[in-house]
């Protein structure tokens, strides 16, 4: 079964850093956070919400605090 946005809310599929709420990514192929903008990888169907597998994607410099 694929990782779908239905998948996400189903299952209230949250971020483990932050708690916030996390989208899958246009092409399928990780689930980013909205809060703290780390991306969460998607192998095999299989989101792996796991922080140290997290990537942070810097549209944006990151502000500390
Ligand atoms: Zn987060």
């Amino acid at each position: 079964m694929a990782v779908t946005q239905e998948f996400i809310e189903t299952f209230k599929v949250i971020c483990p850093a932050c708690k916030g709420k996390v989208v899958l990514k246009e092409d399928g192929s990780g689930i980013k956070c909205l809060e703290c903008r780390r991306v969460y990888p998607v192998r095999n169907d299989i989101p792996a919400m796991i922080v140290e597998e997290a990537t942070i994607e810097d549209e944006e410099p990151q502000k500390t605090g």
